[in-house]
């Protein structure tokens, strides 16, 4: 009997892939059930061996007579396993559709057969900018990144529907991936108002059901247009011929655990792979791809002006020290609203804090709430007089003696979302305010309903957290201020400044897009800083080239590269121990170390978080580190003892 050996990825955490034999032939991407010790796991074929591979155990069954991915998406798999320093297995189950993670389910495929498209008239005529913008995306072909830089308000979603078109007409599919689950339905709607039922959608929200199905019809080629989120940067497809990324900078297309990829960087590698065009779109793009730009690696197509011919809003910074404040609110942005609201217009508060206030504090011996497992601050919230954590979502009760020295002296300190909706009713009664934050949206359709309620209406108060800034539009916005940006002013962390700057265009890119009559307050009590004046005038460009310029003398990336190895346990000494020894074994000169030190979230559901950072001059020097490190770790026994992890590309620490 003939005997085929075959390498085989399986879902556990360990960085190799396992030998096993098998009578069939059977074709890379293909799901096969095999004996992992005593256990029986999922495998996928990565490769057929060619040599004879001696005391190999066989597979069990092949699970599908087809391949759930093609050898070019494995290719992108091995690398991102590699590039990550992740074990294979968990990496292709990532991009396997829940269903298919089982081995109860077999996959059925009918034909490849793809949809007809028949284009129907576009709503709007493109502006001379737009057009020559298309023109030049339009003739990108093969691998050609680029970004579609659009201040807000540009219309980069027209530019968006006309590239799809372009590919369909020329019968390929494209993925459309979006930061957030939040912002997809938006897009999804507009897409199928010009494209039909080609549209689907794929994000993690989805029951596994429907998720399957998208899975399979955008495969066999029944969907050929699909907006999604991370989980949907490997969507396999037999067409694919376009990749557009929406909002490319915003860090939610980075995984925040387990698996820590981009779906920006994988996408990146999928369009180079498969030899096609990406796109990247943003107001606000990431250093990371201005750096591409500037070295020739990313093209760049500009949209300057917004569609309305609106000058992008001006900002105004407001000193706040010494200003007596109404739950941060400084008097000029309370007259600033109150004459707003006169106009008949909507103003806004952004602000990064749900709840009623952050801090539950003793005046006498500072002792403050915490969270028994996170040691996170906890926030007070008032609907329903609970100490909540945010971290963990454990909630306590308010003592009303302090805990510590059992006086009567606690109050609140700080403001969140619930109390500034109390104060501006108490100084606005007969105005409608609108509160966007994660617990005013829990229910399903929630903040679609309040985003609909907010653009129905004339006058009105928005209150939101950074919910509220992505994407939306809001014809009758005039004014936002800005209350909560200090951390990202005084945070040493230079990502946090990138954020903020972010934060700050795209929120004011919200108000005066119809009429251009427009304010942007920054309340902040370091009215001085260089970054906040270079965002004064709007232009997010100028901002981003002096950050750029600080990156490069500070050696921050882009201009290093940098990894942590992060260790999670119940004992802060354990997790000590464990990174000092990484340490010792980083023996490259060129490489710069910082820690071991406490994560931010310091200990999270009863384990201590702490982390090394590592910084080198080249990604080669990086992986070289790395993958020494990871090699050398696995073998010593102190790493039974903590959850390690490795993140590459860092945008949390
Ligand atoms: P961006 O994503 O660049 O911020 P959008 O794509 O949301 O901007 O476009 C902003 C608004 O302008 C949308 O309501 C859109 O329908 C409209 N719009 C875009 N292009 C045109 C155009 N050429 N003519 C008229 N309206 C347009
Ligand atoms: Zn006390
Ligand atoms: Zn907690």
């Amino acid at each position: 009997m003939d005997k085929f050996f075959y390498d085989v990825c399986v879902s556990i955490p360990l960085r190799q892939a396992f030998s096993y034999h098998s009578s069939q032939k059977i074709k890379p991407g293909t799901r096969v059930v095999v004996k992992f010790g005593s256990r029986v796991k999922l495998g996928i074929i990565i490769q057929e061996l060619k040599d004879v591979v001696i005391k190999t155990k066989q597979i069990d069954f092949v699970l599908d007579d087809q391949a759930v991915f093609s050898s070019s998406e494995l290719s992108i798999f091995k690398w991102a396993a590699d590039y990550y320093h992740h074990p294979i297995g968990e990496v292709v189950t990532t991009f396997l559709p829940p269903k298919l993670r089982q081995t109860k389910t077999s996959l059925t495929l009918s034909a490849f057969e793809s949809a007809t498209y028949t284009s129907k008239p576009f709503h709007k005529t493109l502006n001379s900018e737009q057009s020559k913008a298309l023109e030049v995306l339009t003739k990108l072909h093969a691998f050609a990144p680029a970004l579609l830089f659009g201040v807000t308000g540009s219309g980069k979603t027209e530019i968006y529907l006309r590239l799809i078109h372009e590919h369909l007409i020329n019968s390929g599919s494209v993925l459309l991936l979006a930061p957030e689950i939040s912002l997809t339905p938006q897009l999804v709607l507009r897409l199928k108002e010009q494209f039909g039922d080609l549209v689907g959608m794929y994000h993690s929200k989805m029951t596994p059901a429907s998720r399957y199905k998208a899975w399979k019809k955008f495969n066999t080629g029944s969907l050929r247009v699909i907006v999604g989120t991370r989980s949907a940067a490997m969507l396999p497809s037999k067409k694919l011929s376009l990749i557009i990324l929406d909002e490319e900078h915003d860090s939610s297309f980075k995984q925040h655990e387990g698996f820590r990829f981009s779906a920006r960087d994988i996408a990146i590698k999928r369009a180079q792979k498969s030899n096609i065009p990406i796109v990247l779109g943003s107001a606000t793009p990431s250093l990371r791809t201005l750096k591409l730009v500037e070295d020739k690696k990313f093209k760049i197509v500009k949209l300057t002006k917004r569609v309305t011919n609106q000058q992008p809003p001006k900002f105004s910074i407001v000193d706040i020290n010494g200003a007596a404040l109404q739950s941060g609110l400084a008097p000029r942005a309370i007259e600033a609203i109150a004459n707003t609201l006169k106009e008949n217009k909507q103003a806004m508060i952004f602000i990064n804090r749900r709840g009623f206030a952050p801090r539950y504090v003793c005046a006498d011996c500072a002792w403050m709430a915490t969270c028994n497992a996170c040691e996170t601050g906890l926030v007070f919230h008032h609907h329903n007089n609970r100490l909540v954590c945010h971290r963990c979502e454990s909630a306590y009760g308010v003592p009303m003696n302090c805990p510590s020295c059992n006086k009567t002296t606690l109050s609140f300190s700080g403001t969140g979302t619930e109390q500034l909706e109390l104060t501006l009713n108490g100084l606005f009664p007969n105005t409608k305010i609108f509160r966007v934050d994660k617990d005013s949206t829990k229910l399903v359709g929630s903040l679609e309903t309040l985003l609909d309620q907010i653009q129905g209406s004339e006058q009105g108060i928005l209150i939101g957290t950074q919910m509220l800034i992505k994407g939306h539009d809001f014809p009758n916005l005039e004014l936002v201020v800005a209350i909560d940006v200090d951390q990202g002013v005084t945070s040493l962390n230079a990502a946090a400044t990138e954020d903020m700057g972010q934060q700050l265009i795209q929120v004011a890119g919200r108000a005066g897009r119809l009429h251009g009559k427009s304010l942007v307050l920054v309340q902040t009590r370091y009215s001085e800083d260089k970054n906040l004046q270079q965002l004064k005038n709007g232009d997010y460009l100028s901002f981003a080239a002096s950050l750029m310029s600080s990156r490069k003398m500070l050696n921050q990336p882009p201009y290093s590269f940098e990894a942590v190895l992060r260790a999670s346990s119940p004992k802060a000494t354990t997790n000590l121990d464990f990174l000092n020894l990484a340490k010792t074994l980083i023996d490259f000169k060129s490489c710069i170390l910082a820690g071991p030190m406490p994560s931010m979230q310091s200990k999270v559901r009863g384990s201590y978080q702490h982390y090394l950072l590592i910084q080198a001059p080249s990604r080669t020097t990086l992986n070289l580190v790395l993958q020494h490190l990871v090699g050398q770790v696995e073998q010593h026994k102190s790493s039974a003892k903590v959850r390690w992890t490795v993140d590459v590309d860092p945008v949390e620490f």
